[in-house]
């Protein structure tokens, strides 16, 4: 009996992405790749994606980035969280396209003896505040960049930003500012080939800020970036299954009772199920009282959380051992979803998915 398995379906996911591509069009998608790819798993979801019609990846860090190289994905890759141990000289020689948001990174490239020059993506802060460079601290990043291009050590091949999606009015003045500091680098003489602002929400609802690549992350995965309209709303369907067997079925009486090391308190008898996951596989803790799971085709509560176990509901249920019980997948099969168990956690579906353990094995359909 195999225990908690996370099912990943590869057809639902290259269906997503190609949605995703038909709205962005004739903007290119560079899928988000990040956190293990929402917790996906990054080479199996990134070769996916790019038979589904993404042209480039974003990785987070340039070390994802030469994993994937090292698979042989030879498409635009595009990292842009760097510390002082960010390998710029490995980033330019394998292709790698760096975000960049201050100018120690471009002193940091120009030092890295790289033998080839680095692609750069200039990036301006259009509000969300986390990095980039203020429209203060803008000219000074391009005409650094530009200098370092003009010695060889760099190209500057783009310019970014990242929305804070906080409210579709704030998205539109984020847009406004991204277009008045492309101006002024422009004017600095900066010849940029890409533009990217958008990531999901911006990609689907702000045209306008589509430009030459949609950074799509969460909405492919199946989660709507919205709180007005779900991912079945949008044509999109969760590639991810999170289950688990049950292990043991008891009635137990009213009071105090104990099963497979997990206290209850029951207010009259009941029928429970031990299943064969917890919180150290990744279960929201926070969401157990009020999130539900699908057993025995009916949608009941979860009773306790333990580190690896639980106890449902099981009132009723003709269910066995082995039975396989969904504590979330996809709306379509009437599963729970990621964004239900976000809604129950105060949390997002971003967080929910990605939170899967690692132990917790990726099994891959489709
Ligand atoms: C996470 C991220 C994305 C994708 O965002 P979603 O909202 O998940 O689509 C795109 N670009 C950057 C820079 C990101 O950090």
């Amino acid at each position: 009996m195999t225990d908690a398995v996370a099912t990943v379906d590869l057809a639902t996911f290259r269906r997503n992405v190609e949605t995703l591509v038909a709205i962005a069009a004739p903007s290119e998608v560079m899928l988000a790749v990040k956190a293990d790819a929402y917790g996906h798993g990054m080479l199996p979801m990134s070769l996916a994606a790019l038979e589904a019609g993404a042209t480039a990846l974003a990785v987070l860090e340039v070390g994802a980035g030469l994993e994937l190289r090292a698979a042989g994905v030879t498409v635009p890759l595009f990292a842009w969280l760097h510390g002082s141990s960010t390998d710029f000289r490995a980033a330019a020689e394998s292709r790698i396209d760096v975000g960049i948001s201050a100018v120690w990174q471009l002193e940091a490239i120009a030092e890295s003896g790289a033998a080839t020059p680095a692609r750069v993506h200039l990036k301006i802060d259009t509000g969300l505040s986390r990095n980039g460079a203020s429209a203060e601290d803008w000219p000074e990043l391009v005409s650094t960049a530009l200098h370092l291009q003009s010695q060889g050590f760099l190209e500057v091949y783009g310019a970014w930003s990242h929305l804070a999606d906080a409210s579709a009015a704030d998205d539109e003045i984020a847009l406004a500012k991204f277009v008045v500091a492309v101006e002024v680098a422009t004017a600095l003489g900066a010849r940029f080939e890409k533009l990217h602002l958008a990531a999901s929400s911006a990609g689907i609802r702000l045209p306008a800020a589509r430009f030459d690549y949609v950074r799509f992350g969460i909405a492919a995965f199946g989660i709507s970036p919205f709180d007005d309209v779900d991912a079945h709303g949008l044509g999109l369907q969760a590639p991810m299954t999170l289950s688990a067997p049950v292990v043991e079925i008891a009635t137990l009486a009213a009071g105090h009772s104990t099963l497979g090391g997990l206290d209850v308190s029951l207010p009259e008898p009941a029928t429970l199920a031990l299943v064969a996951i917890g919180y150290g596989d990744g279960v929201q803790a926070s969401a157990a009282d009020r999130a539900e799971v699908l057993v025995g085709g009916s949608r009941r509560r979860i009773v306790a959380l333990g580190v690896d176990r639980m106890l449902v509901d099981a009132d009723d249920l003709a269910i066995a051992p082995g039975d396989r019980v969904v504590l979330f997948g996809s709306a379509e099969r009437g599963e729970p979803t990621a964004e239900e168990w976000a809604a129950h956690a105060d949390s997002i579906g971003d967080e929910i998915v990605a939170s899967v353990a690692p132990r917790v094995p990726r099994v891959y359909t489709g």
